[in-house]
């Protein structure tokens, strides 16, 4: 494994309990997920463990999040014993692990709250280990030529590359390098690609790889700890500023800031800077404008959904990687059945081996059908934005063609809000899209729309329970 020099060196529990501090329990999930692959083995790993995200802590327990009840069920009947005593362990008293059903897209909007509710909390530690201004480890997975690229990909790879290879020759390609697009396509991958790549080339550089929430936590920890001197010395000492999920810091104002006055800095300096986000600069909410243009004033790339020939080679790329034959009619079913994310794609695959290593039974199309029942319901049907509207319309009791009016009321607008969060939560259209297919509406409508359903949820029972019904309904659960 590849290891970012000084700046890139992630902490790991043990130096950190030593010094006194004992870091919320959500950053020691994250620190945890680098020793993890090696106590149960990349492929279990991978299929298991990986999807899981934290939703919720308190001082002596965590809550985690599965994308389904298979692997929630799996975790609990496998893994749950030693993932509660490793953590324990890390933490220095007895944590409880839980683990929570929930689908995919509502893990990402309440992830950012948990780990600030984390950091946050009254049993947080006061006194830091000067090693938490770090950044994480660079996965080993994640090279170039790990990367399978295909039209939709092809040209965030080749603009990758070339960041890469430009500062393999000391010089600054595009800054800041931008990469965007929707869950799981592979922004993390390319993005530390361009850290492999530097590393690789053994020229001394300081590459500082790390998430805006893992940004926002050492940067609200600096403050409590009055060593933001500290922090902004980290930050300016390095070459290559890699920060993923930008996204994470929109709407926390202070962090913002920080991140801009850093980020100028680095560009200023000649740095190279690369982010990516889960939409592009300019469909960001929440982020001052001048801090929008910024960000988009280097090399702005989407990487969009793989076809289904990107996805049978990825998958066949995949099964070489794992060492483990897999007929190609399984694969073939694999690639036409989980159309919209690698990740969900590379998770099927993993999960289908590691029951055919543990069983010994033979991979057939039927037994993949058989396991993956619950992930190929989700996606036996692409659900279309027409689709949405459809079933929008008729649980709303208002009619389709409501959905393209320019008519505010609120008996139709609201529904025609809903229609515009779901379409952004199941399908991988962009916010312009979403608004063109809305009677050519604004893509700031679509987000506000999104905004606005994201914030009534929580309060409006009955809303979200129409919401729930609607998304099965179109998900055929
Ligand atoms: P994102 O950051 O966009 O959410 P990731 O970079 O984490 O997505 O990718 C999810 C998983 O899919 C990773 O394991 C990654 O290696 C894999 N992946 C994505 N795209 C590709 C690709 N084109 N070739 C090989 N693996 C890919
Ligand atoms: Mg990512």
């Amino acid at each position: 494994m590849h290891t970012a020099p000084a700046a890139g060196v992630s902490v790991q529990g043990k130096s950190a309990a030593t010094a006194g501090a004992v870091p919320p329990l959500a950053l020691l999930w994250d620190d945890l997920q680098t020793t993890l692959p090696a106590t149960f083995g990349d492929e279990n790993y991978a299929a298991w463990l990986a999807p899981l995200k934290v939703q919720a802590v308190t001082a002596d327990s965590l809550t985690l999040a599965a994308p389904t009840t298979f692997i929630a069920q799996w975790v609990r009947g496998n893994y749950l014993t030693q993932l509660e005593e490793q953590l324990s362990s890390q933490a220095g008293r007895p944590v409880a692990i839980e683990l929570q059903v929930v689908p995919t897209f509502a893990v990402s909007a309440s992830a950012p709250q948990s780990i600030q509710a984390a950091v946050m909390s009254p049993t947080a530690p006061e006194a830091a280990a000067p090693e938490w201004l770090s950044g994480s480890r660079l996965d080993a997975r994640y090279g170039f030529h790990q990367f399978v690229t295909g039209k939709s990909n092809q040209f965030a790879f080749t603009a990758a590359q070339s960041v890469a290879e430009a500062l393999t020759q000391g010089k600054v390609a595009y800054n800041p390098f931008f990469l965007h697009g929707g869950v799981g396509l592979g922004k993390t991958h390319l993005m530390q690609a361009i850290g492999h790549a530097v590393l690789e080339s053994g020229k001394p550089t300081n590459v500082l790889y790390l998430s805006a929430e893992q940004f926002l936590y050492k940067f609200i920890r600096a403050l409590k700890d009055k060593n933001t001197l500290g922090f902004k010395e980290l930050f300016r000492s390095v070459d290559v500023l890699m920060i993923d999920d930008l996204q994470f810091i929109a709407g926390k104002d202070a962090t913002q800031e920080e991140f801009f006055h850093t980020f100028n800095t680095l560009i200023q300096a000649g740095k190279q800077v690369v982010l990516t986000a889960d939409r592009s600069p300019h469909e960001l909410p929440n982020i001052e404008e001048r801090l929008k243009s910024r960000l988009g004033s280097g090399l702005t790339v989407e990487v969009h959904a793989p076809e289904e020939e990107t996805r049978l080679a990825i998958l066949q790329s995949k099964a070489e990687s794992m060492g483990y034959t897999v007929p190609a009619e399984v694969l073939q079913l694999l690639a036409a059945q989980i159309a919209s994310n690698v990740r969900e794609l590379e998770g099927a695959l993993n999960r289908l081996v590691a029951y055919a290593r543990l069983t010994g039974e033979a991979l057939t199309p039927d037994l993949a059908r058989d396991q993956l029942r619950d992930l190929f319901r989700v996606y036996n049907r692409v659900i279309t934005i027409d689709d949405i509207q459809q079933k929008v319309a008729t649980q709303f009791n208002i009619r389709v063609s409501d959905m393209h009016s320019p008519r505010r009321a609120r008996e139709v607008a609201r529904p025609r809000q809903v229609a515009m969060y779901l379409a952004k939560q199941l399908t991988s259209r962009s916010y312009p899209d979403i608004g063109r297919a809305f009677g050519g509406r604004d893509h700031t409508t679509v987000i506000h729309a999104c905004e606005t359903i994201v914030a009534l949820l929580p309060r409006d029972a009955q809303l979200a329970e129409q919401v729930q019904l609607v998304t099965r309904t179109l998900q055929g659960r």
